[in-house]
């Protein structure tokens, strides 16, 4: 605000020409009625005096001429005053010049009359008449100067032009100080006129400034009203003088409240610097939270304020704006939340976990305070998630983090690391290292313990699941946080190797194991196009007959360095990186037609009256599974009823429905299914009476106690019994000698397989194996 309009040069602008010859005009009507008045009193009185005298007639005529003239001038003000605005100025100018100049002709021409009598008096009166009237007209008109010499002259020159033309230089002499008068009424008349237009001009420049400051006045008031900011005016001893609706609003009291307000006393004095800074004639600020003084109304304000000053420049106050930044504070924060949160399982995120691994870290080089990284990988959980859909994936993982959460310290944290992995910190673990690892054993043993119960996620059945967790302890301090977390999750890939659901602490050779690891997929990925796969074949064997009735088809990977590898190690990296299908796909495929030359070209082939498949839960959930198969049989030309399909139970834990969909129309087909692993797995024994399973496949770690373990023997008789009511056939898997061989037999299993018989073989061992058929066996059986 300040110097606005101040020092400003007005230029008139036409409309300010108008309204000065406005202004003009109306000063001169405006002594129409006065000049008038004298005027006619000055005349009578000429008539008056001319009244006894001869000429008497004449002074009538012209006073009633003059008479005349001056009521014209009435009329004329008369209907100025009432028409004013109905004719442009112009005219009333020229009427109104017309009039004076016609009642100057008819004054001026009574100097006419000044010889005609010889008599002093008269004579006198006439020259003050004019010179009265000339005097007094300068003033009047001095608002038209023009038309003020003009009347003037009119007016002065018969009188002048009597005197210079009688007879006597006195006479003359007189004429001349008429001319002198004369020009001395035009340089009053001229005089006056510029005192009029000075006033006239102060008259338009204080009516613009007059202007000018109630715009500012108002345009001031719009935005202290109507700003969509707080603001408030105060003293200089901080006391509120003024404040605008939004700034109470934002305050959420009553405007009239805040009036009056000691800012000094206020509890929360976070603004009173702001606020004060003014004093020294600066600007302030403030950002940041603010406890209101009335209500203690809780916000996040930025406050701005500015010195106000009084004409004389003095301080008087300040003026303070305030913005309430509450909620765009609240969505910042919500932001960083999330940029620091995993949103499924409302735990930390990777980002954060970094950020308090560095912070661990800086303070173990500080002093020595030992920290260590428990990293975990659900097992199984891409089984979970494909079989049992995202949601039952993601409610696991939610419940997972909750009991996670509930057994982390309040210096520890747990943070998701995307998919199924998640990573416990443990920090300030001492500074001995023994201690630290055994702490963290410690807790990796609760992290099993709370993860064994069995997790209800709305399935048919509580969900099992186990973690494997990898160790690592910091204990360089070149060690980096990537380094730390790198060795924490080799050595979970190591727990995995040595069986699910362990823990590892980190070593050297961990990290060997992943190089071979990464190797092993890359290499996976070619050796079907490299022919490294190959199938080995088991026979499947006739507990009654001893004789070879099938065989089982099981992967093998020829590796051109590491030389065979076996499926336990193939098939879960197989499973992981999406390669099983096409690979479980080669295996059918090879499976058949190897089948069919057995059945077609060997002598004893007629004996194999079944090929068992192991076929993968992503395998079997594919949507165009059985015409797949289907194709194949087709194309190897052998019968349904003489594929086995093998699957584990970990196919029937979740969407039930479309797996028994999928099994009838296989058995629909004539395809026979089994169950593989029987008693390992999710085992229910009601998916027997609703699955259409043939065959069930006793797992071979039942079989391999049999002889000393009571239990399992047990076990395998309940199993075959239940075979039995259900109309199963039953397959003992790892059947290695003839004790347990004839436990089976005299319980009435139908088949087995194992090294008693035969290893898994290449086809060719196998064709002999066909030959002999199970030779061997039999001796050492006879003998
Ligand atoms: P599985 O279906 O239970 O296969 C039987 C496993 O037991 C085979 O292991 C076999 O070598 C082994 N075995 C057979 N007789 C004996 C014995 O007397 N004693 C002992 N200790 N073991 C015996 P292998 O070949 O390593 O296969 C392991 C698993 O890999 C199989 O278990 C099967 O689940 C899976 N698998 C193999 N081939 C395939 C395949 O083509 N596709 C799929 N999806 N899985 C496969
Ligand atoms: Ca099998
Ligand atoms: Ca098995």
């Amino acid at each position: 605000m300040n110097g606005r309009g101040k020092n400003r040069a007005f230029e008139l602008t036409q409309e300010d020409d108008r309204y000065i010859l406005e202004e003009q005009i109306e000063i001169a009507y405006d002594q129409v009625g006065f000049s008038v008045l004298g005027l006619l009193l000055g005349s009578a009185g000429v008539a008056a005096i001319y009244y006894p005298t001869g000429i008497f007639l004449e002074v009538i005529v012209w006073f009633l001429t003059l008479s005349a003239a001056l009521a014209y001038r009435l009329f004329l003000l008369h209907t100025y005053n009432r028409h004013r605005d109905d004719y442009p100025l112009e005219r009333w100018k020229m009427h109104y010049g017309i009039a004076m100049l016609a009642s100057a002709v008819i004054l001026g021409s009574s100097a006419l009359y000044i010889f005609r009598l010889d008599s002093f008096v008269h004579q006198f009166y006439i020259i003050f008449l004019l010179a009265g009237v000339g005097a007094v007209a300068s003033g009047t008109l001095a608002s038209l100067p023009a038309l003020s010499i003009a009347f003037l002259g009119i007016l002065l020159a018969p009188i002048f032009l009597v005197m210079f033309f009688h007879d006597g230089i006195l006479y003359q002499m007189m004429g001349f100080l008429v001319i002198v008068f004369f020009l001395l009424l035009v340089v009053v008349t001229k005089r006056i006129h510029l005192r009029i237009m000075e006033t006239l001009h102060l008259k338009i420049l204080y009516k613009k400034a007059a202007d000018e400051l109630y715009i500012t006045d108002e345009y001031f008031e719009t935005i202290f009203k109507e700003a969509p900011v707080g603001i408030f005016s105060y003293s200089t001893d901080l006391i509120i003088l003024d404040s605008n609706a939004e700034m109470a609003a934002l305050l959420r009291v009553d405007p009239k409240e805040m009036i009056g307000l000691d800012m000094k006393l206020s509890p929360d004095r976070s603004i009173l610097h702001a606020l004060s800074t003014i004093l020294e004639g600066e600007k302030g600020s403030y950002d940041g939270p603010y406890t209101a003084m009335v209500n203690g109304q809780q916000l996040h304000i930025a406050l701005k304020t500015t010195p106000l000053y009084d004409a004389s420049g003095e301080i008087i106050g300040g003026v303070a704006i305030v913005e309430d930044v509450s909620e765009r504070i609240k969505s910042e924060e919500l932001m960083r939340y999330r940029a620091n949160h995993d949103m499924l399982t409302n735990i930390p995120n990777r980002t954060l976990l970094m950020d308090r691994l560095e912070q661990a870290i800086a303070r173990y080089r500080r002093n020595g305070d030992l920290a260590a990284l428990l990293f975990m990988d659900l097992d199984h959980f891409k089984c979970i998630n494909d079989s049992m859909g995202h949601h039952a994936g993601d409610m696991l993982l939610v419940e997972m983090a909750k009991r996670l959460r509930g057994i982390c310290r309040e210096l520890d944290m747990v943070a998701r690391f995307g998919g199924d992995e998640f990573v416990m910190l443990l920090s300030d673990l001492g500074s001995d290292p023994r201690h630290a690892a055994s702490d963290a054993e410690l807790v990796a043993e609760r992290i099993h313990e709370v993860l064994s119960h069995p997790f209800d996620i709305g399935l048919t059945e509580p969900l099992a699941t186990s973690v494997s967790i990898g160790i690592a302890v910091v204990g360089h301090a070149d060690q980096s946080a990537q380094d730390l977390l790198k060795f924490a999750d080799s050595a979970m890939y190591q727990a995995k190797k040595e069986g699910r659901g362990t823990f590892c602490f980190y070593q050297e050779e961990t990290n060997q194991w992943i190089k071979k690891r990464l190797l092993l997929e890359n290499a996976l990925r070619n050796s079907l196009k490299n022919g490294e796969l190959e199938i080995f074949y088991q026979p499947i064997v006739e507990v009654k007959t001893k004789k070879i009735v099938g065989a089982e088809a099981l992967l093998r990977w020829n590796h051109p360095q590491l030389g065979l590898m076996m499926p336990d190690e193939i098939i879960p990296i197989a499973e992981e990186r999406g390669m099983i299908v096409s690979i479980g796909d080669w295996v059918m495929q090879e499976a058949f037609m190897q089948f069919r030359r057995w059945r077609d070209e060997h002598p004893n082939g007629k004996v194999l009256t079944h090929i068992a498949i192991n076929v993968s839960a992503i395998q079997f959930r594919q949507k165009d599974f059985v015409e797949k198969v289907m194709g194949m049989i087709q194309n190897a030309q052998i019968s349904p009823s003489m594929v086995e399909m093998e699957l584990t139970e970990s196919l029937f834990i979740d969407k039930i429905d479309s797996v028994i969909e999928t099994m009838k129309r296989l058995r629909a087909v004539g395809i026979n299914l089994s169950i593989d692993d029987f008693g390992t797995g999710y085992s229910s024994l009601s998916y027997l009476k609703r699955l259409p399973f043939a065959t069930l496949k006793i797992d071979k770690g039942f079989v391999r106690d049999i002889m000393s373990d009571k239990d399992d023997a047990l076990l395998i008789e309940t199993i075959l019994s239940i075979a039995q009511i259900f109309n199963l056939n039953v397959v003992a898997e790892g059947v290695e000698d003839i004790e347990q061989y004839e436990f089976l037999r005299q319980r009435n299993c139908d088949y087995y397989q194992g090294f008693l018989c035969s290893q898994p073989v290449p086809s060719k061992k196998f064709d002999s194996l066909l030959l002999e058929n199970c030779k061997q066996m039999n001796e050492v059986a006879a003998s």
